[in-house]
């Protein structure tokens, strides 16, 4: 099945039936998420896949991918981050179920039969955003204004290696 991913699923039958959803969601149903960004995002691309495992948990593994528009931390001018996410779902009924499931599974408590979708599509991409966005390095511009001190550029040199400051820096978060 393709096209258009529906607001409103009821998880058990599209597990009962192991399908696979595979289409879009416009960015603008998901006020929460473009009230973050800098300019309104495309199309999210989903891929659902339901199936009940080994365990008898009814699972879904999910797969968003995005572009958005953020402010970069260093320059304050706009950066598209590709989000691409993924996870697995188990769907409960109660919270002793949600302790109960497999800890890879990110329990979903279903209150009724319908589960709003697209809400949840857009919990994982917020999940998703860079707490820090920022472009890399090389292609980061200055403040306006910014005149480089050709001491400063010389200091950078000499330092051993700033580079692995950050990229540990970046490992570690
Ligand atoms: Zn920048």
């Amino acid at each position: 099945m393709s096209g258009p991913i529906p607001a409103h699923i009821e998880p058990r039958r599209l597990v009962d039936r192991s399908i696979v959803l595979k289409g879009t969601v416009s960015a603008d149903k998901m006020p929460r998420l473009s009230a973050l960004l800098d300019a309104p995002a495309g199309d999210v691309q989903v891929e659902l896949s339901f199936a009940r495992d080994e365990q008898g948990v009814n699972a879904m593994h999910g797969h968003y991918q995005v572009d958005v528009a953020l402010i970069c931390q260093r320059c304050l001018e706009q950066v598209v981050v590709p989000l691409d996410s993924e996870c697995d779902v188990g769907f409960v009924e109660s919270d002793e179920a949600a302790k109960n499931l497999p800890r890879n599974y990110e329990p979903v408590i279903l209150d009724d039969e319908k589960l709003d979708l697209h809400a949840l599509i857009e919990d994982e991409l917020l999940l998703a955003l860079p707490a820090v966005p920022m472009h890399p390095l090389e292609t980061c511009q200055h403040p306006p204004g910014y005149q480089p001190d050709p001491a400063e550029l010389e200091e950078e040199v000499e330092k051993p290696n700033p580079f692995s400051v950050l990229a540990k820096l970046k490992r570690d978060t």
